[in-house]
């Protein structure tokens, strides 16, 4: 172990701010941490309003997760609520379950269609299997043919446009898959063993996480601007982009972004849940009220309205890293670049390009830490 040792990361999101405190605390190196952002937690970056309503500064933000590891690492900073998120489509003036489900479709039909369907479902596939919607538009037969049609035009085709600027047919498979289509009566979005919402919000869970005398912060810092000094670290671990890294010297990897657009009322609730979809109607995609992830009480409300759009440098953020065949050919070539430099290390879901959740932001961090253990020791 060498406390002398000097590693820079930069980005200070749940990749970066994990990765720097397994530097810090298992291999006892010195890390400087650095986001050019003026704050902590990356996209899950929120604070508390003037009302007490904790925002969510990026859109809505529920940490859930497979991995009972990353879920005994982040419950060491804070604790969670048991909130599992459940979340309506507004489908011809409806609200429907998201993912579609068994009580949707009792929602959406008169019963004794909707006992029709259900008993074809129910032939067709196992209960409680999850069936993503192009899957699900494979099926030959009239009737699950004739849902399958609904589905795909009532909940993903205008949504999947407004989000990603493509149809679901044009649109990178695993996209859609992230909220297939249920065999059963689950409504909730995510059916991880561990969800829930960090009760000190996700901006001071990563202040504890990084809370560290080997880390020190520099907010407000690019990448840019240490650069010269680059090979006094040992090790650079970088969670920005990575072709901006490289100066995109091959090309730009493609992303989307999001205009959020807060609006306040006073009165105490907008809406009947933390989120309402509207995948046909208006510009935006959905409707966040932030008040109920933690419960919080007051006679006003704050809603968020997410606007998808193109991603612009210099005028928005890089949101969602665009799948598609060029774009991961692009971002191969530029790992290779990589390959020049061993001290060099991408991570998280702009430095990887991947459509990362918190979880595997914070799971990638882990495993490269566990890959560059033996050779962080020595
Ligand atoms: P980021 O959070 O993007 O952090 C990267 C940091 O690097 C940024 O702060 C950036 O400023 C900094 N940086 C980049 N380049 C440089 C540079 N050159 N110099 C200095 N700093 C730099 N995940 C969930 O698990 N649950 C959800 O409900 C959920 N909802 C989401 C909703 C939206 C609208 C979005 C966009 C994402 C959502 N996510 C959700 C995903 C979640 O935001 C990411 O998984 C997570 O933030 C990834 O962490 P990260 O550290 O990889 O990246
Ligand atoms: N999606 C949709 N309609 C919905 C919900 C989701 O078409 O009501 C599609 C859309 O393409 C979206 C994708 O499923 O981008 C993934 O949804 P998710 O909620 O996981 O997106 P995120 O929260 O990451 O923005």
């Amino acid at each position: 172990m060498s406390a002398s040792k000097r590693v820079l990361v930069v980005g200070c999101g749940f990749a970066g701010a994990t990765m720097a405190r397994l530097l810090a605390e298992q291999v006892d190196y010195r890390v400087l941490l650095i986001d050019r952002r003026s704050h902590l937690a990356g996209n899950a970056y929120d604070y508390r309003d003037q009302n007490g309503i904790t925002i969510h500064k990026y859109g809505s933000h529920i940490f859930h997760t497979k991995s009972r590891r990353v879920w005994q690492f982040i419950s060491r900073f804070t604790n969670f609520n048991t909130y599992q998120h459940r979340v309506v489509a507004m489908v011809d003036g409806i609200e429907v379950p998201v993912p579609f489900n068994l009580e949707s479709l009792r929602l959406c039909f008169p019963p004794t269609l909707a006992d029709r369907l259900e008993r074809q479902l129910l032939e067709r596939f196992d209960y409680g299997v999850q069936v993503p919607v192009l899957d699900f538009m494979q099926c030959q037969d009239t009737d699950l043919r004739f849902l399958a049609q609904f589905v795909h035009d009532k909940i993903f085709r205008d949504y999947t446009s407004k989000q990603w600027g493509t149809p679901p047919e044009k649109t990178d498979a695993a996209v859609t898959a992230r909220v297939p289509v249920r065999i059963s009566r689950d409504s909730r979005y995510f059916t991880d063993p561990y969800q829930g919402i960090p009760s000190l919000g996700y901006t001071e869970t990563v202040r504890r996480m990084i809370e560290h005398p080997n880390i020190e912060l520099r907010l407000g810092t690019d990448y840019a601007e240490v650069r010269s000094e680059a090979n006094s670290f040992s090790h650079i671990f970088y969670s920005g982009s990575i072709d901006e890294y490289f100066n995109y010297q091959l090309g730009e990897l493609p992303y989307r972004s999001e205009r959020i657009e807060l609006e306040e009322y006073a009165f105490p609730y907008y809406q009947s849940r933390a989120v309402v979809n509207f995948p046909s109607d208006y510009d935006f995609t959905r409707i966040h009220e932030y008040k109920y992830y933690l419960n919080e009480q007051c006679p006003y409300t704050v809603i968020a309205k997410e606007y998808p759009e193109a991603f612009c440098r210099g005028k928005n953020e890089r949101f969602y890293p665009i799948a598609s065949e060029s774009a991961g050919a692009l971002y191969k070539a530029y790992t290779d670049l990589a390959q020049a430099s061993p001290q060099l290390h991408f991570l998280g879901r702009l430095g990887d390009y991947r459509y990362y959740n918190m979880d595997d932001a914070i799971a990638r961090a882990m495993q490269l830490f566990d890959e560059l253990n033996h050779e962080l020791m020595s």
